[in-house]
């Protein structure tokens, strides 16, 4: 029997991997929800050839253009943040969180509710919702399985062990588009140059993301939500060849390394096939070519995220929310040049201050209620403090 999927987010790079994965197999595959936001024609083009159930715009306002696209295609059209989350209540079975943003958590977590596999790329809901997620897989017989490749990475090095026999967890960074960059230099960066990556292709916002290592930092409060491990025991290290993406080290000594080409089509693949392998379109590494692996310090005078990640580890409670939101607003700001590269991390250390409040929340309890509400105040106050500096 085929199985049901849908794809949140799946015009972007994520999603379009993923389906570059069902396409090569259309028989074992019923595709209920595509959804997209701006780009109307891709999300048409793959509803129709994917013989979707429905398709939906984030974007209200293009219902009708989606509707156009779409005539005589027997696909449903729908539209709308309401619509988005409906769309994740139809019942499937495997569902790809694929959306950018914290815009990804509420159709995340409705999945969930109706007791789906989630494979998530949007980290941004472990950041936010870290709780409520797992929480939400238990009570109703769902699962998570992550599709960050590094969290992908942990994931597999844990198979068949004892998390209490875990010493650490280190996920790699490759540094992005600046890590070469002198210091001084930083102040004066674009979002056009940071929004080249030197390995990944990837979506605009975690591109830049990386640069700045909002991305790592996001990634390091993910995997303290993910795994449950202590902060204490979270690393990151500068690996500019991304070919492994994490190590789990273990009290006996070992370190297990995740090592493949840096293709998201495995961390996704993955998911996909879970809990068995199956054969993936991912090159086959030669080592002997590849010659050697690097690895530098994750220095914090550089990547301020980082700091301020482990700040938000240890006050815990909505503060995930809180940066990320405010992280969200700094980035737009930035790709407006309405604030500079070293201006994000001002932007967000101001906010994370000034909300401190947010803190200490039984952790446990959190709703999406109160996710929402902390990520509005971070908005707010992200809004205000740029404000006052331009
Ligand atoms: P993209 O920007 O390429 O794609 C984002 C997707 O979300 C698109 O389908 C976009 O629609 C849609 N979208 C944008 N805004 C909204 C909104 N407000 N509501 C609903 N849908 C929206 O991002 P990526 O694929 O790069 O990343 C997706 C997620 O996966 C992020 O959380 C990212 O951190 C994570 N991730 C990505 C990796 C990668 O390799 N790209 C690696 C690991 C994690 P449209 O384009 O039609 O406007
Ligand atoms: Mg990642």
């Amino acid at each position: 029997m085929s199985r049901r999927i849908s794809i949140f987010g799946a015009t972007g790079s994520i999603g379009q991997n993923t389906i570059d994965l069902i396409a090569r197999d259309r028989a074992a595959y019923r595709v209920v929800a595509l959804t997209g936001g701006g780009n109307i024609a891709q999300l048409a083009r793959d509803a129709r050839s994917l013989s979707a159930e429905i398709a939906v715009t984030a974007d209200e306002s293009r219902l009708d253009d989606l509707r156009a696209a779409l005539a005589g295609s027997g696909v449903e059209a729908a539209a709308g943040r309401a619509a988005l989350v409906e769309a994740a209540s139809r019942p499937a079975d495997w569902i790809m969180s694929a959306i950018v943003g914290a815009a990804g958590l509420e159709p995340g977590l409705r999945a969930l509710q109706q007791g789906a596999t989630l494979a998530l790329a949007n980290k941004e809901s472990m950041v936010c919702a870290g709780p409520l997620m797992l929480r939400t897989a238990r009570d109703r017989g769902g699962q998570i399985l992550p599709v960050d490749s590094e969290h992908s990475a942990v994931f597999q090095a844990l198979i068949g062990e004892d998390i209490a026999a875990v010493e650490r967890v280190i996920i790699t960074a490759s540094g992005g588009a600046f890590r070469d960059w002198p210091l001084k230099d930083l102040a004066r960066a674009t979002p056009e140059q940071a929004a080249t990556h030197p390995n990944w292709s990837m979506g605009q916002r975690i591109t830049i993301d990386s640069a700045s290592m909002f991305n790592k930092a996001l990634e390091l409060i993910e995997t303290r939500e993910f795994f449950g491990i202590a902060p204490a025991k979270i690393e990151t290290v500068v690996h500019p060849e991304s070919m492994i993406h994490a190590l789990v080290g273990f009290n006996d000594g070992a370190l297990m390394a995740h090592v493949g080409p840096p293709d998201m089509r495995h961390a996704i693949g993955f998911a996909l096939h879970y809990p068995t392998r199956k054969a993936l379109p991912v090159e086959r590494l030669d080592l002997v070519k590849l010659g050697q692996l690097t690895f530098r310090d994750p220095c914090e005078t550089r990547w301020p995220a980082l700091r301020l990640a482990r700040e938000v580890m240890q006050a815990g409670g909505l503060m995930g929310s809180v940066f990320n939101a405010a992280k969200e607003r700094a980035l737009d700001a930035f790709i407006d040049h309405r604030i500079s590269f070293l201006g994000m991390a001002e932007v967000v250390e101001e906010v994370l201050v000034s909300l401190s409040s947010q803190a200490g929340h039984n952790a446990a309890g959190i709703t999406l209620d109160m996710v929402a509400e902390a990520d509005h105040l971070a908005r707010i106050e992200a809004d205000a403090v740029m404000q006052r500096k331009t």
